[in-house]
């Protein structure tokens, strides 16, 4: 963990926040659900926030490269945002004793270059890949164990990646039309 990198500023808020709330969940009985959201895509997000899903949308919409940061080896797991806010309704409407944390995300793990590779069936793009530098701090492999959410909650998430970004990219698509 590193408390001073250019990222820092985003794990550790959420660090702070996380402690912030079980401080008033103990001081002041305040009824708290900290949920730990990984990677998540899906219709409406922004076309520009720089996020990997996103960005190889556009890029292969638009007839322009995908971008690859560093070898594309580096793996993350992707989940469709209908099951997020599932696993979110059931965490917020869950007893008053469960106050997580709880991780939601999807497990399966997929490398950036499969990711691409993925985008540009999607799509039916021609784009071709460029490689980039790779950001300071990049993690290596960002997976999710979602047991906690399994046995307590009763959640996994359900839908692929090839369905889930078919949804999204007809979301892009009518966006850039
Ligand atoms: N990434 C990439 N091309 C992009 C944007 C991101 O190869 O155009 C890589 C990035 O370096 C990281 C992964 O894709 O390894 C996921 O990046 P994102 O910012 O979406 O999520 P996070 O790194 O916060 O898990």
């Amino acid at each position: 963990m590193n408390p001073v990198g250019p990222r820092s500023c985003y794990d550790e808020g959420k660090r702070c926040a996380e402690t912030l709330f079980f401080d008033y969940h103990r001081q002041h009985q305040l009824d708290i659900k900290v949920v730990r959201i990984f990677n998540t895509y899906g219709p409406r997000m922004h076309p520009n926030d720089g996020r990997v899903v996103s960005n190889m949308i556009m890029q292969a919409l638009q007839g322009n490269d995908l971008t690859i940061f560093g070898d594309g080896s580096q793996t993350r797991s992707f989940c469709y945002v209908d099951d997020l806010i599932e696993g979110m309704m059931l965490a917020f409407n869950s007893g008053p004793n469960f106050t997580g944390p709880v991780n939601l995300g999807n497990p399966t793990e997929f490398t950036i270059l499969e990711l691409a590779e993925r985008v540009l069936t999607a799509t039916h793009s021609k784009s071709k890949l460029t490689f980039k530098p790779l950001p300071v701090d990049d993690p290596r492999q960002r997976k999710p164990d979602i047991s906690l959410a399994s046995s307590t909650l009763g959640w996994t998430p359900r839908v692929a990646l090839q369905d889930g970004l078919k949804e999204t990219v007809a979301y892009f698509r009518q966006l850039t039309n």
